[in-house]
Parts: structure tokens; sequence; C-alpha cells
């Protein structure tokens, strides 16, 4: 009789934190459970199914498949309200785990024709983990939320197998933000770059956009003794990968933005007195805001050809479109940080990165909001930390609990807020 009092007079807020705190075992069982089995882009087969078991178990109705191995959940609250969008994405890497554990990964898979070791390198195992504690929390608190959830457990973050659409654009265009329409959506990443029991985000600019870029420069073949005789390429190239440097650093505006644009690999050639037909490059761009990004994109490609040009070569420039910039609605961002800092005092604003995430397919759509949860054991430095993608990366699951509440409650303070007033 007294727990039931306690339990009537415990506040929302205490009851996600205690139900979190309770689910806190499962949630890390369940994360060893996925590190175990990881499963490449597009062929989280067994991942996917054992969260649609688990949303069913929890009387979630849900929405399957989509985007080839997708899983959308759906939470109708009791009472009425908006619809927030929770993401958690499935997909491991092409590396093989060196991290010495009980549940490490010993899968291998088939990755662009070679046999490569599988592993949840990037913490997906993690987020998917969370996101199904927090569909447990969220389902016991069901009688007094004011909306809906969808969880959007998604395929294929890192980039879908040649050939194959995937991922969070995927989602998108199979509708996963529509029916019921989601008005704000919430992400997080597991990062070795900040301590168990820390929260980082950035309003607006947090990511960047990421595009690939392939050059190739057109010359005319002859004899390396006589160069007149014909078009160096090589030459050529080489002008253009000096000169795709100074567009970062002597024609953007960097003040208001850092981009960078990087040649990754160059190829051209076959011997030392044959100076060759072609030469051939390909390279990543980052940016942090779109409209520099066109930008950029069009100065590659001028610089590229009119330097070719002047040496009476021709380059063929091709720009593949990769991720938008991860753009957290400063509104929205601004409207969600009073609940990290009642969550922790380890919340803290950080600089954008370079690196880039398909959450912000989900962001052009509607505002959304990605932070970064600490996941590093407190006794190593950031340095120490292998990063996220080397087969070092380790997670500390100590951090994880942090995770299912900062959902959580995220979720359930903004439906609150948009709820209208009693
Ligand atoms: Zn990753
Ligand atoms: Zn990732």
């Amino acid at each position: 009789m007294i727990l039931m009092a306690t339990a009537i007079s415990m506040t929302l807020d205490q009851r996600i934190d205690e139900a979190a705190k309770s689910l806190e075992p499962k949630v890390i069982e369940c994360r060893r459970d996925i590190h175990q089995h990881p499963e490449l882009g597009n062929r989280e087969f067994r991942t996917s199914k054992l969260v649609a078991d688990r949303l069913k178990q929890l009387g979630i109705e849900i929405r399957t498949p989509i985007a080839h191995t997708g899983v959308v959940g759906i939470l109708r609250g009791a009472k009425p309200g908006r619809v927030v969008g929770l993401r958690a994405d499935m997909d491991a890497l092409p590396v093989t785990e060196q991290v010495d554990l009980p549940f490490k990964s010993t899968v291998r898979a088939k990755y662009n024709g070679q046999e490569v070791g599988v592993m949840h390198a990037c913490g997906h195992d993690a987020h998917v983990a969370i996101l199904l504690g927090v569909a447990e929390v969220l389902s016991s608190i069901r009688n007094d939320l004011p909306g809906t959830i969808v969880f959007l457990f998604q395929p294929a973050e890192e980039g879908a197998p040649p050939g194959e659409e995937g991922g969070a654009a995927l989602m998108v265009k199979e509708g996963a933000l529509d029916n019921p329409k989601v008005d704000a959506v919430f992400g997080l990443h597991v990062t070795s770059r900040y301590p168990v029991g820390e929260i980082a985000y950035r309003p607006g600019a947090e990511l960047a956009a990421v595009d690939s870029f392939n050059i190739k420069v057109h010359g005319k073949q002859t004899h390396g003794a006589y160069p007149w005789l014909g078009v160096d390429p090589i030459v050529v190239a080489s002008q253009i990968v000096l000169a795709l440097q100074t567009i970062p650093s002597r024609q953007l505006d960097v003040s208001l933005a850092p981009a960078v644009v990087t040649v990754g690999a160059i190829h051209g050639g076959v011997r030392n007195n044959i100076i060759p037909d072609d030469v051939e490059m390909i390279g990543t761009i980052r940016s942090l805001d779109e409209k520099m990004r066109s930008d950029i994109h069009q100065r590659i490609k001028r610089t590229a050809e009119e330097i070719a040009a002047s040496g009476g070569a021709k380059a063929d420039v091709t720009i593949e479109q990769g991720y938008p910039v991860t753009y957290n609605d400063p509104a929205l961002t601004e409207k969600m940080a009073p609940t990290f800092r009642k969550l922790t005092n380890d919340v803290i604003v950080v600089n954008a990165t370079l690196g880039a995430e398909d959450f912000s397919f989900y962001q052009q759509k509607v505002p959304g909001l990605f932070f970064w949860l600490g996941t590093r054991p407190k006794n190593q430095t950031a340095e120490e930390a292998a990063s996220n993608h080397s087969p070092l990366f380790y997670v500390d699951e100590g951090g994880l609990g942090l995770g299912i509440r900062a959902m959580a409650h995220v979720a359930v303070d903004y439906l609150r807020s948009a709820a209208p007033s009693p």
C-alpha cells in the first residue's frame, strides 16, 4: 500500500528515471547481444527482427520492413498531442574487432567483394539498445503521455552497399516521418570524445555535409623525353591538387564556417618515361553551411576545368552529393537544453565536427536535435581513447543509463511543452 502511494505521488520525471534505472541491466544485456551479432548496412536482418519483436512485446504498433531492414514503431500516448521521432541507427562496419571482450564480435561477411570482419565500431549497438530501453520506459507511462512517439530504427547509416539506396534518406522517402506526421526528431551518438556522464551538443551546424568528387584529367600520351609532343596530365593534375587547397584557404570566408577539400587518391601512368593520357583523382569535401557547400562545388569544377584548359588538357569533374549538414534547429535546441541540464551537470556546447551523419536527412524535413553521449571510460583521456570506427573502439556501458534518460526526457518534455495547457 505504501509502495502504491509512493508510485502515485511520483512525478512523471521521477517515474521515467525509476524505469530507466531499473531497465539499465536489460539495455546493457541487449547491447552486448547486438554487439556480438553485428550486421552491415541494409543487411540488419537479425537486429531488425530483435527490434520488431521487442516493440511488439511492448504493445507498440510497428511498420516493417521500411528502407530494406528498418523498423518504425508508433507509441500512441493516452492524451492528445504532438508527434516526436526518436532515431537509432542499426548498422555495423567492415572492421575486425580487436577489443578483448567476452561478447567480442567474430562475425565475418562479404563487403565490396572482400571478406571482412564486422564490428559495431561506431556504437550503433548502443543506440539500438538505448532506444529499445526508451520504448519500454515510455510504454510504462503511456497513460500520461501527451502525444505520440515514433521510433525510427534505421539501417545503413554508414552508407548503403554500392548500387543500393538506404539509410535515413530512404526512410524519409518511404514515409517514416509521415502518418503520423512527425513534428520534431531527436537522435544521439555515443562517442569516445567525451567521458561517461557527459552530454554534448551544438546549436546550428553540428556535423558537416560530405560530398565526394572525381576529376579525370585528359592529356595526350607521349614519350617522357619529349613532353612538348603531348599534353602532360600529371603536371596538370598536380596544379589542380594545389589549387584546390586555395578554395578553403584563400577563397571562402572561413570566419563563417570551416571547410575541407581533400584529394584522397590519385592515379596515372605506368612507367618512368611515358607521359600518360589520363590522370584520375578522387576526394572528399566537408562543409558546414549549405550555401558554402554548393559554392565549393562550383569552385572545384571551375578550378579543375580552367587549369586543365590552360595546359591544353581537359578535366571532367563529377561531384556526388553525400549527406547534408547535420543542423540542429536553434529554437528547438534552446528549448531542449534545460532538459539536458536537469539530467546532469556535465552538459557542454561543443564545436562542430567535419564528420557527417545521415540524421541530417530527417532534419531537412522536420526540426531536429542530434546530441553526443559520452561513453569514454573516465580513466582515459580523449587522446588515449580509440575513436569511433577504430577496431579498438570501446563503449563504457556506464554511459548508457544517461542515454536512456536523455532520449526519454527529451521526448516527454517536448510533448509537454507543446501540449495544450490543461
Ligand atoms: Zn560511424
Ligand atoms: Zn555512427
